[in-house]
C-alpha cells in the first residue's frame, strides 16, 4: 500500500451501506446480454443487503442519446437504482489526482512503446503471454530524454510488483491472472479503464462486481491496483456472456437483439425479462415474472455457468 493516493479524496466511509452495480459503456444501445448482466447484477446486489449504483463509462467512444436509451431500457425491465447517474467524464479532476499521486509515489512510469512494438517484442522470461514485456520500464534517464524528443505522448503505466493476483468470484471459485505494468494513463491523456474503473467502485462503497465473464481476466489486475491504493478489492461474479449461433458474442448483426427492435417484431421489455429469466435457470419457459418476484428466487447456485446461446427462433 502506499500512502498518497487514497487520501486526497473522498473515501467512501466505512458506514456506508455496500453497494453493487452495473457499469455499461454508453457507445450504443444495450443487447439482450448486457441486459441480462445489468438483471443479475441487480439482483446479486439487493438479493444480499447491498444498494445498487448505474455508472456510465464513458471516457471512451460515445454515441449520443445512448445513455438516456440504456436508462430507459433498464427502467423498463424494472431494474432501479439509487440516483444519481454517475458520469465518468465528471471524475476526470479525481482520477489525475490518483494519477498525480501514484507517480508521485514512484509507482508508474512512461511508455512510449507503440501497440506493434509491444506485440514483437520478445518476451521477458515468466513474462505471460500477451503481458506488457517491460520495454520503457527500464529506461535510462538518456533513453528517455531521446523518446520524449520524438514526440510521441506516453502513456503511464503502473510498476506491478507482483506478477498475478487472486481475486474472488462468485461463480469462479478463487481465479488467479496475470498482473503486468498495465496503462493507468493513455498516451491521449485520458485515463485508462483500468484506473477508473477501480477508483470508481472503491468510492462509491462498490465492494460486489457483477459483469461479464469477458472481463474475468481483468479483475486481477483491477483488484491488484486497488490494494495498491489501499482499498479491499471487492468480490466478483462474473457471469456467462450471451452468444450467437456461432458461439460470437452477441451483436447487432445478429439482427433483433436490443429492446427497441425487439419491441418492433412485436415483443415487449416484459417478455424479455421473462426469457432472461427462464435462462438465469430463475423461471420456467413461458413464465410471465416481473423483478421483484425474480429477486425472492435468485440463486446464484442455479445460474448456468455456460454461455446463453441466443438464436432468432427464441422469440417466436
Ligand atoms: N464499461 C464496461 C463495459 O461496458 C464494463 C466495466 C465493468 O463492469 O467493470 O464493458
Amino acid at each position: 500500500m502506499i500512502n498518497n493516493p487514497g487520501d486526497s479524496g473522498p473515501p467512501a466511509p466505512a458506514s456506508v451501506t455496500p453497494a453493487g452495480r452495473f457499469a455499461p459503456s454508453p457507445s450504443g444501445e444495450l443487447h439482450v446480454g448486457n441486459l441480462r448482466t445489468a438483471v443479475l447484477a441487480y439482483l446479486f446486489a439487493r438479493t444480499t443487503g447491498r444498494r445498487f449504483l448505474l455508472r456510465m463509462e464513458n471516457l471512451d467512444r460515445t454515441a449520443v442519446g445512448a445513455d438516456a436509451r440504456q436508462i430507459a431500457d433498464l427502467r423498463s425491465l424494472g431494474v432501479d437504482w439509487e440516483p444519481p447517474v454517475v458520469y465518468q467524464t465528471d471524475r476526470l479532476g479525481r482520477y489525475r489526482e490518483i494519477i498525480d499521486g501514484l507517480r508521485a509515489a514512484g509507482r508508474t512510469f512512461e511508455c512510449f512503446c507503440t501497440r506493434r512494438e509491444i506485440l514483437e517484442a520478445p518476451s521477458a522470461p515468466h513474462t505471460p503471454p500477451g503481458a506488457y514485456p517491460g520495454t520503457c520500464r527500464h529506461l535510462t534517464p538518456i533513453e528517455r530524454d531521446r523518446k520524449r524528443a520524438s514526440g510521441r505522448p506516453p502513456a503511464i503505466r503502473i510498476i506491478a510488483d507482483v506478477r498475478e493476483f487472486t481475486v474472488t468470484d462468485v461463480l469462479h471459485g478463487n481465479y488467479t491472472g496475470a498482473v503486468d505494468d498495465f496503462v493507468i494513463q493513455r498516451g491521449d491523456g485520458a485515463p485508462a479503464y483500468n484506473l477508473a474503473v477501480v477508483v470508481d467502485d472503491a468510492e462509491q462503497a462498490i465492494d460486489q462486481v457483477c459483469r461479464g465473464d469477458d472481463l474475468l481476466s481483468s479483475a486481477p489486475r483491477q483488484a491488484y491496483l486497488a490494494t495498491l491504493l489501499g482499498h479491499a478489492p471487492p468480490t466478483y461474479a462474473h457471469v456467462p456472456m450471451v452468444l450467437n449461433r456461432d458461439g460470437v458474442r452477441l451483436s447487432k448483426r445478429d439482427g433483433a437483439v436490443t429492446l427497441a427492435d425487439l419491441a418492433a417484431r412485436g415483443v415487449d421489455a416484459a417478455t424479455v425479462l421473462d426469457h432472461i429469466a427462464a435462462s438465469a435457470g430463475l423461471a420456467e419457459a413461458g413464465e410471465h415474472i416481473d423483478i421483484a418476484t425474480l429477486a425472492e428466487r435468485f440463486d446464484p447456485a442455479v445460474l448456468p455457468r455456460e454461455p446463453w446461446i441466443l438464436t432468432a427462433d427464441e422469440w417466436d
